[in-house]
């Protein structure tokens, strides 16, 4: 198969935060025969789709990368829609808006595909990614076989889904929306979006909230508390409007951002006991440093 790929590339130029070194294969199916071909072929590759939930090691990554974004076909059958892996949530959101359909309006806010959203259960806005779907089809790769797995078979919790679980990656997914007016689901998208714009960085590389919020309580709302607003390491800093938020503002390094998170972790735990766990995945070679931290913060 003729499949597009890009060659030792830097995956800075790839990933929402602007970081990450080398890596020699990224992978870009259009279809599903060319994801699946790739799943068989392919010794343990990684698989991601919008990189807006990622830091990628400055050192690089050995394995191959499949990226999913140019998968990213969809049908909107009456309330009935059908999206590829790649599909970016705020496409889908839109063209939902366009067909009256409600359910889909949190997506519009953030850079999220359909395979990273429901491998982390996205949500926003009092909406979720699980709320709406129906069924998907997976491939195990132990088992190298494509299934069909219903929602109740994913175990949604918060930020969390089978897909963290068990060697799934995610082909297409299947949701049911509902009707509502589209003047009533346009001003839901522009208020989400609004919030965003108050309360989040703007043109500045992030991958959204850093840290997950620990049980009825608020990240942000503790970090905020224990003064994190102050804190930078190298290029990374705490965003100065939301203490949850890591930006990238000059030239950071994966270094950078774990010593910064190490920081904030530490100085919650010792002011209330709690430890925080991180919401950012982290992939790639570590320094001896890195994997210091990571031991603690990834607990691996
Ligand atoms: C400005 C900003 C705002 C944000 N706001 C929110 C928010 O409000 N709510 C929220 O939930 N998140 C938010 N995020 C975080 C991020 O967008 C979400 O976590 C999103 O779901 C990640 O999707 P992605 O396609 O970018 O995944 P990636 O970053 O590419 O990957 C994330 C994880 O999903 C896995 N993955 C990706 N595709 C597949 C697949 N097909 N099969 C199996 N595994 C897969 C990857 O291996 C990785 O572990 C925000 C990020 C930014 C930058």
């Amino acid at each position: 198969m003729d499949i597009e790929v890009l060659h030792n590339i830097d995956l800075k130029d790839f990933s929402y935060f602007k970081i990450g070194g080398k890596v020699e294969n990224l992978y870009f199916p259009k279809s599903i025969d060319e994801f699946i071909f790739l799943l068989m072929d392919l010794d343990n590759p990684l698989i991601f789709g919008g990189f807006s939930n990622v830091l990628f090691s400055s050192v690089g990554v050995k394995q191959d990368l499949i990226c999913t974004s140019k998968f990213d076909k969809f049908d909107i059958n009456d309330s009935y829609v059908k999206a590829s892996a790649g599909v970016r949530g705020a496409v889908l959101s839109r063209a939902c808006m366009e067909k009256s359909l409600t359910g889909f309006e949190f997506m519009s806010g953030f850079p999220g595909t359909i395979g990273g959203n429901i491998y982390m259960n996205a949500s926003a806005h009092k909406q979720s990614i699980s709320d709406t779907l129906l069924k998907v089809k997976v491939f195990n790769t132990s088992k190298k076989e494509v299934v069909e797995l219903l929602k109740n078979d994913l175990n949604f919790g918060y930020r969390s889904s089978v897909f963290q679980e068990k060697p799934y990656i995610l082909l297409e997914a299947e949701f049911e929306l509902s009707v509502d007016k589209k003047e009533n689901i346009s001003n839901r998208i522009k208020e989400n979006r609004e919030f965003r714009k108050t309360h989040q960085p703007q043109n500045i590389p992030n991958v959204g909230s850093i840290f997950r919020n620990p049980e009825n309580n608020s990240a942000g709302k503790i970090l905020d508390e224990v003064g994190a607003k102050l804190l930078k390491v190298g290029g990374a800093k705490v965003f100065e409007n939301h203490a949850n938020f890591i930006v990238n503002y000059d030239n950071a390094t994966s270094c950078d951002v774990l010593e910064l998170m190490f920081v904030m972790y530490n100085k919650v735990k010792e002011n209330f006991g709690i430890e925080l766990k991180p919401e950012v995945k982290y992939f790639g070679d570590m320094s001896e440093r890195e994997r210091e931290i990571c031991k603690i913060l990834f607990q691996r």
